[in-house]
């Protein structure tokens, strides 16, 4: 986590930027003064000076987006109207993708290739797909054989507050605020202490574009005792969004439930991963090595326990650890890097505990090394007993388990053996068994003879530890929403 430090510690590294809390449409530092720093993890630097915000700021913000859903015009425009002003918010994403993308990657070491070449235009493709849907979709029309028709509406459900982990920062931030905003709702956002730079960054970007004061606000600092505790405990918030650890799920479920709000809860994850002896190799290795070391290996579906079928086990793991053995790791800002550091001092600690102990997992280390500062290189772990910290925990950094499996049944117990149900991937020329295998696993999503590929209109979530509810299309509709039936009499009874 990034360390507090007093605001008028002497910085040897250059420029630090300063970022504000964005609240009622100003940019504004902590009533307290307090600031904090963000960290270059490949540095290991400072490199922006955040304003630390507590319960106060906590507290104004959620006034204010109060204030703009009950006052406001934003909830009152139409959705085509909304549609506009978000896809100029979305141009300016684009416009400012290298300043947002630099953001993302010094904030937390994702190379910036990926970030650039993928977080920045999702992000604006998530604002856009949001407001389209929006306005696509604002209602259903259902005739009754009575002679009544119903029909439903979809109208803002209020005061929405987006909590954020740090791994997807820009990325995952649209994934909650673009719905938000679309189905009329005002929010409050509170990026993870790691990562929060481009969210002051996009939150000018939407005043820019013409969204009103109090309609997005942003306001940074910790999660437990903080500003995070505080936005969930807030009675004037009507839907709380939260993608984070599973741990810090319950404690936020609990604060929901104490103001009876719908919360969707996006958790944690163990990927599991199914190669079957007829999997077409090439693309089998190429996605396997994305599925799990793509951002260090620092994503929620990253796919961390490789299953696969005996006859191709020994061909898979020498083309697996070779491919790994080529990546590249280095600088993050240096576009030819793959793999750049973890994401802070305390993240690294908590992964190198992993490998520190990969020996008490009983399978055999075939690649993988630390590096200097914050670095470990992609790690790969043959046949670790299945009861292992290793197989069974979420790592979130780059070390996978490799297992061999027998039959179809036995990989899908694998599967369905973990706390966790995020996601899976099945890699198989069979389609009857790529159909039969999907419809047996207890998770969220299922790749098969791929990996990440998203449609923003199907439902995006966890089973189990994984999460609560779903996100995407007409899902994010039911939760940024209070949907109503309207009943009409169209024909009247014959008296
Ligand atoms: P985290 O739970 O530590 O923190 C997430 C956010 O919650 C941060 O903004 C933090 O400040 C805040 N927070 C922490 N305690 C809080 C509290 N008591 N009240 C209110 N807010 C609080 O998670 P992280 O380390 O930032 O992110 C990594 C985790 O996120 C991993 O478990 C990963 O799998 C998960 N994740 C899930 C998805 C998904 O879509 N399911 C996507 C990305 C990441």
């Amino acid at each position: 986590m990034t360390s507090v430090l007093p605001a008028q510690t002497t910085i040897a590294t250059g420029a630090i930027q300063r970022i504000g809390h964005i609240i009622d449409g100003v940019e504004v530092q902590s009533e307290s003064g307090l600031t904090f720093f963000s960290i270059d993890p490949y540095t290991r630097q400072p490199w922006a000076e955040i304003a630390l915000g507590t319960k106060t700021e906590a507290d104004l913000a959620v006034a204010a987006a109060r204030r703009a859903f009950d006052e406001g015009p934003w909830p009152r425009m139409s959705a085509g109207q909304r549609r506009a002003l978000i896809n100029r918010f979305a141009d300016l994403i684009i416009e400012h993708a290298e300043e947002l993308a630099l953001a993302d990657t010094r904030d937390m070491g994702k190379p910036i290739t990926q970030s650039l070449g993928n977080d920045v235009p999702r992000t604006a493709l998530n604002f856009r797909f949001f407001a389209d849907h929006a306005h696509l979709t604002p209602a259903e029309v259902l005739p009754m054989d009575s002679g009544h028709h119903t029909y439903t509406r979809f109208d803002p459900a209020g005061v929405v507050v987006a909590i954020a982990p740090w791994n997807f920062p820009m990325m995952l931030e649209s994934w909650k605020v673009a719905p938000a905003l679309a189905w009329g709702n005002t929010v409050v956002l509170k990026p993870a202490e790691d990562t929060p730079v481009s969210a002051t960054i996009m939150a000018r970007l939407a005043l820019e574009a013409g969204i009103p004061p109090g309609v997005f606000n942003v306001v940074h600092g910790y999660g437990p005792d903080s500003v995070g505790e505080a936005l969930t405990q807030n009675p004037d918030v009507d839907r709380i969004t939260f993608t984070g650890e599973s741990g810090t799920g319950r404690i936020i479920a609990r604060a929901a439930s104490a103001n009876l709000i719908p919360v969707s809860l996006e958790l944690g994850g163990k990927g599991a991963n199914v190669v079957f002896a007829d999997a077409e190799i090439d693309n089998a290795i190429d996605w396997s090595i994305k599925a799990i070391f793509t951002n260090a290996g620092q994503v929620c579906l990253a796919g961390s326990r490789i299953y696969v079928e005996r006859p191709l086990y020994e061909e898979f793991v020498d083309r697996f650890v070779a491919a790994a053995n080529a990546m590249v790791v280095g600088d993050p800002k240096d576009p030819a890097t793959q793999i750049g550091p973890l994401a802070s001092g305390e993240h690294y600690t908590k992964v190198r505990s992993y490998y520190d102990t990969i020996g008490e997992s009983n399978g055999s280390q075939l690649s993988g090394a630390l590096g200097e500062g914050w670095f470990i290189t992609p790690t790969i772990i043959a046949t670790p007993d299945k009861d292992s910290a290793h197989q069974r925990e979420e790592i979130f950094g780059p070390i996978v388990t490799i297992t061999p499996f027998d039959t179809e049944d036995e990989a899908i117990h694998e599967v369905n053996d973990s706390p966790y149900g995020l996601n899976a991937m099945l890699f198989t020329e069979d389609l009857t068994r790529a159909h039969r295998v999907s419809a047996a696993l207890i998770v969220g999503t299922v790749w098969v003879n791929c990996f990440f590929i998203r449609d923003l209109r199907a439902p995006f979530g966890g089973a189990k530890a994984s999460g609560i509810g779903r996100e995407g299309g007409t899902f994010s509709r039911e939760f940024f929403t209070e949907p109503k039936a309207v009943v009409m009499q169209m024909v009247p009874p014959a008296h």
